[in-house]
């Protein structure tokens, strides 16, 4: 049987190891029809800011399988990640970074099983990439973690560790500092972990995750989280067993899989034909195993283990390491050795705790339970009104307190998070933007959306405001943080 699989050969030294990998996996014999299509750098050029084009798009839903080379993104300006882009067009929720002692490839924790995977929540978090210039000097960006969201990628590393007979299953959130958003996180992995008995469950902060994966990685087996933390930790994974020219992953969504290698473009490598191509050769090997494809995953999983056990053929960055960059071999080259060696298996197999790759899709798929319509049960308690202002923490709270109305008391002004009125701090330093939180004057007393469209023209006559938030009760807990310090 043939499968369809788009091909997005991407920027950088995109089109070297997308090319090295399509050789790879055609030599296996596996039948596959490629589309290529585009994404990234070269669209962007073309004045389509979305970096991913209706072809691409078209192509994705219809073989519902990519392997795609990394794409450029602007730092710090420009466009949008074309990366993120494609995830969320495809709503490839579950972001899978297995991190696994590789034969041949000397690392300061050979010998001890790391063995793991990392599940990176994909879609959310600041991902969500919605951002503000709230002054002219000060940025914020919204963290959105949602039930929803938390439920599908959480309820994803359960099925993965029950289909592959992995023990554990650790989630990693900041939940101390964050206790509405990673806190929900928390609170769902926490709600859902009693369905899967056999499994243990374990929640750790994700810094004490970073200390305990570089003293002790071998203790991790499944590790979930949130999706700036999951984008840390798996690089902070791949440079355990070998680094990023050996680090695989897969995007996987209820309909459309996305393959890729973890590292970027490396535009400074671009065209030389010198760059490791094994992460996105392994990644097809987890595409091969999603196609259905086992045997042939297997084939080219040995091959690439023999290639680096023999050491042969070594790329720059592995011969660099051992100090001999003479010998290096070429990104083509590497690929050849690859080639000669399809059914060959190496001389060492380290103990898995499991086959470290999801071998079908999720079966059965779970289909997410429709929404129930929303009925308000909140109650509306306050305002947060944010507010540029030059001027210091007294004279800010005093000037809002003069606008404050019959109806609302100012409760405190913060700055930063941290509360300077009343009962200001002088040690901190204030940056000219501030929250500025009302309540009901009288405790109790209602507060309205009119009353509140008062408010903010009686603020906004005194000093810029630039958002509010409503202050809600839900079910009668606080769905607000209250100002450190308050
Ligand atoms: P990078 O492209 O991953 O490269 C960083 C360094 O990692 C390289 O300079 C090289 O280190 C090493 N490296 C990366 N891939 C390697 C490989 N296959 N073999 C051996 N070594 C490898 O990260 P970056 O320079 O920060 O990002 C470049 C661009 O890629 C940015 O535009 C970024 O947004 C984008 N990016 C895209 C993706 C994606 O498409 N999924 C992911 C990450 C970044 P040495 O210099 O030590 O040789």
């Amino acid at each position: 049987m043939s499968h369809r699989v788009t091909l997005i050969p991407g920027d950088g030294v995109g089109p070297e190891i997308t090319q090295a990998t399509r050789r790879v996996i055609e030599a296996t014999g596996v039948a596959i029809e490629w589309e290529e299509a585009l994404a990234g750098a070269e669209v962007f050029k073309t004045g389509d800011t979305s970096g991913v084009p209706q072809a691409t798009v078209d192509s994705i839903a219809r073989t519902g399988v990519a392997l795609k080379g990394p794409l450029t993104t602007p730092v710090g300006f420009g466009e949008k990640s074309a990366n993120v882009t494609l995830r969320k067009l495809f709503e490839t929720y579950a972001n899978l970074r297995p991190a696994r002692q590789i034969p041949g490839v000397p690392t300061r924790y050979d010998g001890e099983g790391i063995d793991f995977i990392v599940v990176r929540e994909n879609i959310e978090d600041l991902y969500a990439g919605v951002e503000y210039m709230e002054s002219r000097d000060a940025a914020v960006a919204l963290k959105i973690i949602s039930r929803r969201g938390s439920e599908k990628i959480i309820r994803y590393a359960f099925e993965l560790a029950r289909r592959e007979g992995r023990k554990k299953v650790t989630c990693a959130t900041k939940s101390n500092i964050l206790k509405l958003s990673e806190g929900l996180f928390q609170r769902v992995f926490e709600e859902m972990a009693p369905e899967y008995p056999e499994i243990e469950p374990q929640h750790l902060i994700i810094d004490n995750v970073a200390h305990q994966l570089v003293k002790d990685p071998a203790q991790f087996d499944v590790i979930v989280t949130t999706n700036l933390a999951g984008d840390i930790i798996s690089d902070l994974a791949s440079g355990l067993v070998g680094g990023l020219g050996f680090a695989a992953s897969g995007n996987f969504g209820d309909e459309v899989a996305i393959f890729e290698a973890v590292h970027g473009s490396a535009p400074k490598y671009a065209g030389k034909n010198v760059i490791n191509p094994t992460a996105l050769i392994l990644s097809s090997v987890l595409m091969l195993r999603y196609l259905g494809e086992a045997q042939a995953a297997q084939t080219v999983e040995d091959a690439v283990f023999v290639t680096l056990e023999e050491g042969k053929a070594v790329t720059l960055d592995v011969a660099r390491q051992a100090g001999n960059v003479e010998q290096a071999t070429s990104t083509s080259g590497f690929a050849d050795s690859i080639i000669e060696n399809l059914g060959r298996a190496p001389s060492v197999r380290y103990p898995t705790k499991s086959d470290g790759a999801p071998s079908t899709p999720l079966e059965p798929r779970p289909r997410w339970a429709a929404r129930p319509a929303i009925v308000d049960t909140t109650q509306l308690v306050g305002v947060d009104i944010y507010a540029e202002h030059d001027a210091d923490a007294t004279a800010t709270g005093r000037a809002l307190e003069a606008v404050a109305g019959p109806d609302f008391k100012l409760q405190f002004v913060s700055a930063r998070g941290t509360l300077v009125y009343p009962a200001a701090n002088s040690n901190i330093d204030t940056v000219g933007w501030w929250r500025c939180r009302f309540v009901a004057a009288e405790e109790g007393a209602i507060v309205t959306d009119a009353g509140i469209l008062g408010l903010i023209e009686r603020v906004g006559a005194v000093m810029p405001w630039v958002h509010i938030q409503k202050l809600r009760l839900f079910e009668g807990e606080e769905g607000f943080t209250r100002a450190q310090g308050q």
